[in-house]
């Protein structure tokens, strides 16, 4: 026996259930193409949305912070590892998004953990929307505070929660961008719930900051609401890696104490930190929204016109609707015959029967990637359709 026995039984019925995951590798860059068994295919489930991973001021930022600073940062943040380039990152954070203090964590994941398990109390209540990330979601199970599920994108909902609670402490999570389905927050009007119930707000902004509201500073600066605490990660439209938490001096300095992710871990490289800043000032330059903006209002109102369900999404996530595991792989294989990569995301990183394809689209597609897309998809809707497989 090479696994637990219960462990076994689990991984022998994934693999029967069309839930099977594992990793493929992609011998392209990071980009518009994705390069796998021999050939390579348009990438459509990319969440470099800017295509700042591949871009020449990122790279030269990376290479110099490695020359300059070393490859590794040698320490945690706490003993040797915060140098220069750490520190002027999180003063260019603070500055761009208007909170007193930035701390920076090595992914978004371990920031989430971070947060709520660090902040968080037995009497303290946690409400987070339904829909919230794994990281959250996790975070939230392990701290001690009793945590609800509020029903996605629902303020009433929330506000039924907050006006039974008699907990001192409350903290409202959401997420800016929703990770799978692409829609916004009603960030106004739960902040303003929140105001009124003494709830305090945190947003995670992964997918928002960069591609959303002026400079790209995300989702609160297209809602102007300002919460207590903002987490945002650098993978994604930063086009690099690693996380921040922003908020009060007060709240970065506890967090800074008592936070075991960021005392117990290694900090990023400074170089990894001088990638992100390079990508912060092309981000503010907003020099690569524009286009995004472009390509997805042309990928939209080209899936208007097929037979396929797309879920409401105004952002670079376009989910196509499929329902079954069964389908959603076997259009994602389809799409791969014809030269796409799509993933198709299955439970449990959704709810049961809600597979769907997550369609992402990036600065870097081209206006003909997103047509031979389209048109791709309006061919299998008919295949799709005589097998009696279209959602
Ligand atoms: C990707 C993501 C994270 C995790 O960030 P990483 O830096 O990739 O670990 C957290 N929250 C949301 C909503 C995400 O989409």
């Amino acid at each position: 026996m090479t696994l637990f026995a219960n462990q076994f039984n689990r991984l022998t019925q994934r693999r029967a259930s069309s839930l099977y995951r594992q990793c493929q590798v992609n011998d392209a860059p990071t980009g518009r193409l994705f390069f796998a068994n021999g050939r390579s295919y348009l990438n459509f489930s990319s969440n470099d949305y800017l295509g700042l991973a591949q871009h020449p001021d990122v790279i030269q930022a990376y290479q110099q912070g490695a020359a300059r600073y070393g490859v590794g940062s040698g320490g945690s943040p706490l003993v040797t590892g915060y140098q220069q380039a750490h520190h002027q990152l999180a003063e260019q954070l603070s500055d761009w998004l208007g909170v007193d203090r930035v701390m920076l964590l090595t992914s978004g994941f371990s920031a989430n953990q971070l947060v709520l398990k660090t902040l968080l109390e037995a009497d303290d209540l946690l409400l987070q929307d339904k829909l919230n990330h794994a990281s959250l979601i996790d975070a939230g199970l392990t701290s001690q505070a009793s945590m609800r599920r509020f029903l996605h994108n629902q303020p009433e909902a929330l506000l039924k929660y907050l006006s039974r609670s008699d907990a001192t402490n409350k903290l409202v999570v959401t997420e800016g961008v929703f990770s799978m389905d692409g829609d916004q927050a009603p960030l106004h009007q739960m902040a303003q719930i929140c105001e009124q119930h003494q709830a305090w707000l945190m947003v995670d902004d992964a997918h928002g900051i960069g591609v959303l509201g002026q400079q790209g500073r995300g989702s609160c600066d297209v809602y102007q609401v300002q919460p207590q605490i903002r987490m945002a990660t650098f993978g994604k439209a930063f086009g690099v890696g690693g996380a921040m938490v922003g908020g009060s001096d007060d709240l970065i300095a506890f967090l800074t104490n008592f936070g075991r992710e960021y005392i117990y871990s290694t900090a990023m490289p400074a170089a990894q930190a001088c990638a992100v800043q390079a990508a912060l000032s092309l981000i503010r330059q907003q020099q690569q929204q524009q286009q995004l903006r472009e390509n997805i209002q042309c990928f939209k109102s080209l899936m208007e016109q097929t037979p396929w369900t797309m879920m409401a999404s105004d952002t670079a996530i376009q989910p196509l609707w499929v329902g079954s595991s069964e389908t959603a792989l076997a259009l994602s294989q389809a799409l791969r015959e014809k030269g796409f990569w799509v993933s198709a995301i299955r439970p449990p990183t959704v709810p049961q029967g809600q597979a769907r394809l997550r369609i992402t689209l990036t600065a870097a597609h081209q206006q003909q990637d997103i047509v031979q897309l389209a048109e791709s998809l309006n061919e299998l809707a008919v295949v799709f359709a005589q097998n009696e497989v279209m959602p």
